[in-house]
């Protein structure tokens, strides 16, 4: 057998999907539909994943004799959830091939480290430095000038562990909330927009893009995302250059999406690495040739990339569990809408920021799909049908 045709990991084959939440869930549905079995590990039961893999093995990530039995019972793994101890992938590593690798975890799943990888090799980045204690703290708040935005290195998502600096005064607050945890000072970027690319690379190291889509956040968590992104042609190619570059430079083998900021001079500078299919990317299922999950999916097994071609403009809105907070959501009135696309995640309880689901919409602008998507979404918290 030629190296490609061992490499290439077929349909009825077993995938092991370190992490239970809902980008594993999407991804399992993918990889069910193609043929697929799936088996998810996590210490939690009843997951967004485990509703519909064929095994949810349940045990601490720390539990290295779990873990060796679910690597041995897989035929290759990949993950959903980038806080997964590098350990544990260490230890999954032994009996089947980790795609993408461990490294590129261990990289990505440290703000430090991440953004030491980018500025070494030159990928533009927002000034930081290494914090540790309060004197280098407030050292480094005069050396960077403030505002700026004091991050836990290590376990951070949607904008958790993290302080914001107006002036030197406030940092002794902003130690204290970090909790003596190894942290990275960013300086604030006064951006005009924040967008992402989200990439795939295969095997052989080809590469396919959808493209830069832009999103707006609120109170720190994805609240919308819209493609094609509002930007000149200039900062697209420019966005995508250096994504195909990062995946290079990683030799990522799967999904990698690269979070930007974009400043008021057209600058780009990377926020972010998620090496996972990312939430900008949900759009995708709907509105693409190819989604996120399946790209994931075809990379992890080996197969050729699928074209990430877009049927037409596209936009997502995050459904958190905020809209729950009077009852039920009005699901009748946004499954009126016969061109919305509902997403769930199975999940039982509806927290405040918990992201809960999502809508797409696609249309002839990006700008009438946001307008639909916020629309329908405001529609499921009112009570009257309309
Ligand atoms: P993060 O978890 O680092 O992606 O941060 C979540 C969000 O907080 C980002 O998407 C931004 O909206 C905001 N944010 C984080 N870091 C900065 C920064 N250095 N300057 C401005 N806004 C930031």
């Amino acid at each position: 057998m030629s190296k490609s045709k061992l490499q290439t990991i077929l349909p009825n084959s077993t995938i092991g999907v370190l992490g239970s939440g809902q980008l594993g869930r999407m991804f399992a549905i993918s990889a069910r539909r193609m043929g697929y079995r799936v088996h998810t590990f996590s210490p939690e039961s009843d997951t967004p994943t485990g509703q519909v893999a064929d095994t949810e093995i349940n045990a601490e990530y720390e539990d290295l004799d779990a873990v060796k039995e679910f690597a041995k019972g897989v035929d290759v793994i990949t993950f959903e959830f980038e806080n997964v101890p590098f350990e544990t992938v260490e230890a999954a590593e032994k009996f089947a091939p980790v795609r993408p690798r461990g490294e590129v975890l261990h990289v990505a799943q440290n703000r430090l480290r991440e953004k030491t990888f980018l500025s070494e090799n030159s990928f533009p980045v927002a000034p930081f430095r290494r914090v540790e204690t309060l004197e280098e703290l407030k050292k480094s708040v005069v050396e960077i000038g403030a505002p700026c935005v004091l991050k836990t290195a290590g376990f951070g998502y949607d904008g958790k562990g993290q302080a914001k600096i107006k002036s030197l005064e406030d940092c002794e607050n902003a130690f204290a909330e970090i909790d003596g945890q190894e942290a990275v000072l960013e300086k604030f970027v006064e951006f005009e927009r924040e967008v992402s690319v989200v990439a795939a690379r295969d095997l052989r190291g080809n590469f396919a893009h959808y493209g830069v889509i832009e999103n707006a956040h609120e109170n720190s968590i994805l609240d919308v995302s819209f493609a094609p992104a509002l930007v000149s042609d200039k900062t697209r190619d420019e966005a995508i250059e250096i994504a195909r570059a990062i995946l290079e430079k990683l030799a990522v083998v799967g999904v990698l999406c690269v979070e930007f900021f974009l400043t008021n001079d057209e600058k780009l500078l990377v926020n972010e690495l998620a090496p996972r299919p990312h939430n900008s990317g949900h759009l995708t299922v709907d509105a693409c040739v190819t989604s996120q999950f399946e790209q994931q999916l075809r990379a992890v097994c080996g197969f050729d990339l699928g074209s990430a071609e877009f049927y037409k403009p596209a936009a997502t809105a995050n459904l958190l569990g905020d809209i729950w907070k009077n009852g039920e959501p009005n699901w009748e009135s946004a499954l009126r809408n016969s061109s919305v696309k509902l997403h769930l995640y199975g999940k039982a309880e509806a927290r405040t920021g918990r992201k809960m689901g999502h809508l797409t919409a696609l249309a002839d602008s990006p700008e009438d799909a946001v307008k639909i998507v916020c629309r329908t979404r405001n529609a499921l918290a009112c009570k009257t049908n309309f």
